[in-house]
C-alpha cells in the first residue's frame, strides 16, 4: 500500500469523466488499498481515483462505522428530502461552503471482489457518497454551492494534529482555479 499524492483543483483529470471499470483485478484493488491509505493520511472521509490521477470509476469512503469500497458506482434512488450542509474537499484544501445534497441514497456499484452490491445510507454517509460519485463525472461541489459567496478559506491551525500539508504551490493553484472559475 502506499500513499499517493492527491491532486488539487486546476488539474484538468478532475473536470473529465472517468471510464468505467471493466473488470475488478489485482489494479483494482491495490488502486482501492492505496486510496484508504491516501484519505486516511489526509484526515478524509472520503476519495474519487481521479483524485490521485486515476480516470476511473471507482471510490472509497469512511465514516464512523461504514467503510465502502466502490467500483462503478451509481446513485440509483435519491430521496425528496434534501439538506444542506458545509462541504470541504482534498482537491480544494482548506476551502468550505454549504451545499444542498439528498438526504438518502441507494447506490449501486460492485465491491472489491467484483460483487455487485446496493447501499442504503443517510446522513453524513449520503452525502459523502453523493460527493464522491460527482467527481467521477468532473463535478466538484464548488459547482454546486448554496450560496457562491458563502465560499471560505479556512486553513488549520499551525500545529493541528493530522492537518495536511499543502504545498504553497498548489495552494496558489487552487487559489487560481478558484478565480478563473468565477471571472
Ligand atoms: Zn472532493
Amino acid at each position: 500500500m502506499a500513499v499517493r499524492p492527491i491532486v488539487v483543483l486546476g488539474n484538468p483529470i478532475l473536470r473529465q469523466k472517468a471510464k468505467r471499470v471493466s473488470r475488478v483485478d489485482e489494479f483494482i484493488r491495490s488502486l482501492l488499498d492505496d486510496m484508504l491509505e491516501t484519505m486516511h493520511a489526509a484526515n478524509g472521509v472520503g476519495l474519487a481515483a481521479p483524485q490521485v490521477g486515476v480516470p476511473l470509476r471507482v471510490i472509497v469512503v469512511e465514516y464512523e462505522d461504514t467503510r465502502l469500497q466502490l467500483v462503478n458506482p451509481e446513485i440509483i434512488k435519491v430521496s425528496e428530502e434534501t439538506d444542506v450542509a458545509e462541504e470541504g474537499c482534498l482537491s480544494i484544501p482548506h476551502y468550505y461552503g454549504p451545499v444542498r445534497r439528498h438526504s438518502a441514497v441507494v447506490v449501486k456499484g460492485l465491491n472489491r471482489n467484483g460483487k455487485e452490491v446496493r447501499v442504503k445510507a443517510d446522513g453524513w454517509v449520503a452525502r459523502v457518497l453523493q460527493h464522491e460519485i460527482d467527481h467521477l463525472d468532473g463535478v466538484l461541489f464548488i459547482d454546486k454551492l448554496e450560496d457562491p459567496s458563502a465560499l471560505h478559506y479556512q486553513p488549520p491551525e499551525e500545529q493541528a494534529e493530522g492537518a495536511r500539508r499543502i504545498d504553497q504551490a498548489e495552494q496558489a493553484q487552487v487559489a487560481r482555479a478558484l478565480q478563473e472559475a468565477r471571472a
